[in-house]
C-alpha cells in the first residue's frame, strides 16, 4: 500500500509518494501541476473547486473563495460560512486535502488513506491538532505531522551520499510562513538542533506591499478614483502582483497596466525597487535567521556544512544574496517547491515500516521485516534501514504555568491582585522527549485547598512572561490539599513525547495528593471533527 507525503503550504500545496525504484516522486493535479494554489471556492452548496481554478474565481466571487486558511488552523473563531453552512478552517483545509488526495487517486490509481502532513516547525500544539483533524475530516490516516524542515532535511540526506555528521540550516520562506532550523544528520538520525520562525511572514506579505505600490500609483494620477474599494478589482490586482513578483526573481523590470472606470495607469516596477518596497520584511527574516545562528552557537554548533534554501519565494535573488553578505552563509535553492512534500512522502514510508514491525505491543511484535517489504514494494535492507531510523525534534515553543508574582508588592497585601505571569517550565528548543522534573511552586493564600495548574504556550516568537504573550491551551486541579498557610509548596513536571504531547504532573509531597494531566488541546471536540467529516465528504470536489 502506497504512503504519502504532504506539503500543505499557505499559498500552494504539494502530494508526493515513493516510486517502486525507492525515489520520491510527486503527484500532477488535474491541470498537470505539481503544486496546487492552496484556495477553496465554495461554488455551490454541494460542490467545491481547490486550485487554480478557485484562484481565478477569486476575481468573479471574492466572497466565495478562501485563501491563506493556514494562517487560521486551529483558531476557533475563525469559522466561515457559505451557502449557509458554516466551516471551521480545519473543514476547508480538508477540502484542500481531499483534492490532493482525489490527484494522487488518478496518479498512483490507489486509494489515498496513509499520509503524513507537514506543518511549519514553528507551529505550536494547537495548529499540529489541528492540522491532523483536518486530515482525519478529509478521511484520511494521519500517520503523523512532520516539520517542513525537516522533510526538506530527510529529502536532502535521501539525495546525498553519507559523509557523517553534518550540519544544515534551512532557511523556509513559503507564501505564508518563515521558518529557520538547524539540523543535524548523523547516518541514519536527523535531529532538530532548534528553531524559529514567524508563521505571519511569507510571499503573501510580498504580494501587498506590491499591491499598495500598485494602487497608490493608480490613485496618484487619479486621485479622484477609489479602485482600493473595488474588491474585483483588487482581487485582479492581487494575481497580478504575485505575477509581477515572480518574473522580478529573473528579469530586472517589469511594466503592468491597470484599467479602472475608464482610466489607464502604467507602472513599472524594478527589482531594485521591489528590494526596497519589501526591505523590512526581508529584514525580519535575517533577524530570525540571526537569533537562529545564536542559539545553534549556544549549542556547539559553529558552521553549517550546507545552507537549504526552501519555499517559492527563496527565488527571489536578495534572499542568497543577502544571507552571504549578511552571514557569509552559501545557501542554494534546494528543491525549493517540492522538497517539503518529497521528503515527507520518504517520512511515511519510514512510519508505515515502523507501525508495521511495531505491532500493537510494542517494538518487535509486529510483521516481519520481509512481510512489510512485501507489502510495500521494497527490499528487506530498506525495510532494515527505514526502521532504525531516528528522527528527533525540539520543543516548538516554551510552555509554563501561570503563576501569581512574588515580586509585585500589592502581592504581601492582596495577592488575589498582584500581577499574573506565565512562568515557562519547558524552553523552546529542548530536545524532545523532555521532561522538567519536579519544579517547585507555592500556594498564594492560607488554607488553600486546591490549586488550578494553568498551562500556557509562548505565542509570539521569542519567549515573554506576560499573559497576552502567551496562549492558555489547557489546565488540571491539584484538590484536597492539606489546611496550611500561605507559601506552602507543590511539585509541578512537565513531560512531553517525542510527538509533542505534553503530560503534567501536580504532587503535594505531604499528603501525597497528585493529579495528572495530557493536555487536551483546544480546538475541534471529537464530535465536531466527526460532523465536519460527514459534512466534508458530501462535497464534490474538484480542480
Ligand atoms: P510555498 O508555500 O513554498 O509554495 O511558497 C510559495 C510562495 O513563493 C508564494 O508566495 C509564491 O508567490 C512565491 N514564489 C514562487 N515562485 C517564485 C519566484 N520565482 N520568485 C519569487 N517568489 C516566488
Amino acid at each position: 500500500m502506497t504512503t504519502y507525503g504532504i506539503d500543505l503550504g499557505t499559498t500552494y500545496s504539494c502530494i508526493a509518494y515513493v516510486d517502486e525504484t525507492g525515489r520520491a516522486v510527486v503527484a500532477k493535479n488535474a491541470v498537470g501541476e505539481e503544486t496546487t494554489p492552496s484556495v477553496v471556492y465554495f461554488e455551490s452548496g454541494q460542490s467545491v473547486v481547490v486550485g487554480r481554478a478557485a484562484k481565478n474565481s477569486a476575481m468573479l466571487n471574492p466572497d466565495l473563495v478562501v485563501e491563506l486558511i493556514k494562517r487560521q488552523i486551529g483558531q476557533g473563531d475563525a469559522r466561515r460560512e457559505f451557502h449557509g453552512e458554516s466551516h471551521a478552517p480545519e473543514s476547508i483545509s480538508a477540502l484542500i486535502l481531499r483534492e490532493l488526495a482525489r490527484n494522487a487517486e488518478e496518479d498512483t490509481g490507489e486509494p489515498v488513506k496513509d499520509v503524513v502532513i507537514t506543518v511549519p516547525a514553528y507551529f505550536g500544539v494547537l495548529e499540529r491538532d489541528a492540522t491532523r483533524k483536518a486530515g482525519q475530516i478529509a478521511g484520511l490516516n494521519v500517520l503523523d505531522v512532520l516539520a517542513e524542515p525537516v522533510a526538506a532535511a530527510l529529502h536532502y540526506e535521501a539525495l546525498t551520499e553519507d559523509a557523517g555528521v553534518r550540519h544544515l540550516l534551512v532557511y523556509d520562506l513559503g507564501g505564508g510562513t518563515f521558518d529557520t532550523t538547524v539540523i543535524r544528520l548523523d547516518g541514519g538520525d536527523v535531529q532538530v538542533v532548534c528553531t524559529d520562525g514567524d508563521h505571519h511572514l511569507g510571499g503573501a506579505d510580498w504580494d501587498s506591499k506590491i499591491i499598495d505600490y500598485l494602487l497608490n500609483g493608480f490613485t496618484d494620477q487619479h486621485s479622484d478614483l477609489d479602485p482600493g474599494g473595488d474588491e474585483q478589482f483588487v482581487q485582479d490586482l492581487a494575481i497580478s502582483a504575485e505575477q509581477l513578483k515572480k518574473e522580478l526573481s529573473s528579469t530586472q523590470s517589469r511594466r503592468h497596466n491597470m484599467r479602472f472606470d475608464g482610466s489607464v495607469v502604467q507602472l513599472e516596477l524594478t527589482r531594485d525597487g521591489l528590494e526596497e518596497l519589501t526591505s523590512e520584511l526581508l529584514e525580519r527574516t535575517m533577524e530570525i535567521t540571526e537569533r537562529t545562528i545564536a542559539t545553534a552557537r549556544d549549542k556547539g554548533v559553529t558552521r553549517f556544512d550546507d545552507v537549504l534554501l526552501v519555499g517559492g519565494m527563496t527565488r527571489t535573488p536578495a534572499v542568497a544574496r543577502t544571507l552571504k553578505e549578511r552571514f557569509g552563509l552559501d545557501a542554494r535553492l534546494h528543491d525549493p517547491d517540492l522538497a517539503v512534500a518529497k521528503g515527507a512522502a520518504l517520512f511515511a514510508l519510514v512510519q508505515r515500516v515502523k507501525i508495521g514491525m511495531d505491532g500493537e505491543d510494542g517494538p518487535g511484535s509486529g510483521e516481519t521485516a520481509q512481510d512489510v517489504a512485501d507489502q510495500l514494494g521494497i527490499s528487506v535492507e530498506q525495510v532494515e534501514t527505514m526502521a532504525a531510523k531516528r528522527v528527533a525534534t525540539v520543543v516548538p515553543r516554551a510552555f509554563g504555568l501561570k503563576v501569581v508574582d512574588s515580586k509585585d508588592p500589592v502581592f504581601t497585601t492582596d495577592p488575589d491582585r498582584a500581577r499574573e505571569l506565565v512562568a515557562h517550565l519547558l524552553t523552546a528548543n529542548t530536545e524532545l522527549p523532555a521532561d522538567t522534573g519536579p519544579q517547585t511552586f507555592y500556594t498564594v493564600t492560607d488554607n488553600q485547598n486546591s490549586v488550578r495548574l494553568e498551562v500556557w504556550e509562548q505565542a509570539g516568537s521569542v519567549a515573554s512572561d506576560e499573559l497576552a504573550h502567551n496562549t492558555h491551551i489547557g489546565d488540571g486541579m491539584l484538590t484536597d490539599l492539606p489546611l496550611r498557610p500561605a507559601g506552602a509548596p507543590f511539585e509541578v513536571t512537565f513531560f512531553m513525547n517525542p510527538t509533542g504531547l505534553l503530560k503534567v504532573h501536580g504532587r503535594e509531597a505531604g499528603s501525597g495528593r497528585e493529579v495528572r494531566f495530557e493536555i487536551q488541546i483546544g480546538g475541534l471536540e471529537e464530535a465536531e471533527v466527526r460532523e465536519a467529516t460527514s459534512a466534508v465528504a458530501r462535497y464534490e470536489v474538484s480542480g
